[in-house]
């Protein structure tokens, strides 16, 4: 690991995406501001370095306040999306508009300790590339929360997907992996999947997660679940694999049936067995419609991909040196 030279400080920016986010982004902008203007003063990070936040389609009125804040400081600056397109598109815009040499990532709500990014930034002058923060403690994170969380990353696990277990998008990453994550094309990218995919000399840092400083979350269980199947979808082709493997299994079992059906035949004990024809058009019907999804999964996927459809619009921009209207 090579340490990099301390004299002069990287220019960082803090990524936040927010959607629906005006209770909880006036102390937002206090907390993280007064965070990066400390790290500024003591000459940790250059005086270019600034605080993004993706307006991702809001309804409420988080970009208004977004753009007050740009205009009363000059750390701040927005980028407003066309519509709502989730959080990792949001995180994505906020990467692309990025130009510094760090860039850490974090949520509106705050659960993840900005005391961190002190951290982080030390792991960076130390040489890693990428930072990623680690909860070691989810406590205040609810019960069904939790046990979903444990599922899915197990669930990741067994079918070989590599990722930092109790990680979220809480990460510092070097201009150099930033550049590489943004060449990853694909729609609804999975980002906590791919950047482990990056390679580059990373390190962790561990933090307790808070609760929410305000606001609900913005994660409904329709939107976790999206994430989980995009998340198993787009970084492994196991279920495919296991289709095949219980194709294979019901083959075998389907000739068993076939002899023994024959052998009942020769020794004419047949025409009762309506149970039985029952039984196995149900159980096939089953198993192919199951097979059935799986497949439509990734065709679906295959679809989206070849049309190749830009991520997000940026609508407008404020702050920062080129602003666009
Ligand atoms: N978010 C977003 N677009 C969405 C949903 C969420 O930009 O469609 C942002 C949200 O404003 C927050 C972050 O993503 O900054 C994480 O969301 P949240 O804290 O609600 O998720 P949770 O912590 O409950 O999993
Ligand atoms: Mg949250």
């Amino acid at each position: 690991m090579t340490h990099r030279s301390n004299i002069t400080p990287p220019s960082m920016d803090i990524v936040v995406p927010c959607y629906n986010e005006k209770e909880a982004f006036p102390h937002c902008l206090e907390v993280l501001g007064s965070v990066l203007c400390n790290l500024m003063s003591a000459k940790k990070v250059s005086p270019q370095s600034k605080i993004i936040f993706v307006d991702d389609g809001s309804k409420d009125n988080t970009w208004l306040q977004i753009k007050e804040a740009c205009s009363k400081n000059g750390f701040v600056s927005g980028v407003k999306l066309s519509r709502n397109r989730g959080h990792q598109n949001a995180l994505i815009a906020g990467l692309s508009e990025s130009k510094s040499d760090v860039v850490i990532s974090i949520d509106a709500d705050l659960q993840d300790d900005v005391h961190c990014i002190e951290s982080m930034l030390e792991e960076y002058n130390k040489g890693s590339d990428i930072v990623y923060g680690v909860r070691n403690d989810r406590s205040t994170d609810s019960v069904f929360k939790r046990t979903t969380a444990k599922m899915f990353y197990s669930l990741m696990e067994n079918m070989g997907v590599n990722q930092v277990s109790n990680h979220a998008d809480y990460r510092l990453m070097s201009r150099n992996a930033v550049d590489c994550l943004l060449n990853f094309k694909e729609q609804n990218m999975y980002i906590r999947g791919i950047v482990p995919l990056l390679g580059f000399t990373s390190s962790k840092v561990y933090y307790s997660r808070d609760e929410r400083v305000a606001g609900e979350s913005k994660y409904p269980i329709k939107k976790m679940i999206s994430l989980a199947v995009e998340g198993i979808t787009s970084l492994t082709i196991t279920p495919l694999r296991m289709i095949s493997a219980l194709g294979f299994i019901t083959c075998i079992i389907s000739i068993i049936t076939a002899i023994y059906a024959i052998i009942e035949k020769i020794n004419g004990s047949t025409v009762e067995g309506w149970t039985s024809v029952m039984i196995s058009i149900i159980f096939f019907g089953g198993v192919q419609l199951l097979c059935l999804g799986v497949i439509g999964e990734y065709v679906g996927k295959i679809y989206i991909e070849t049309k190749g459809r830009p991520r997000f619009f940026v609508e407008e921009k404020q702050g920062g040196n080129d602003e666009v209207k």
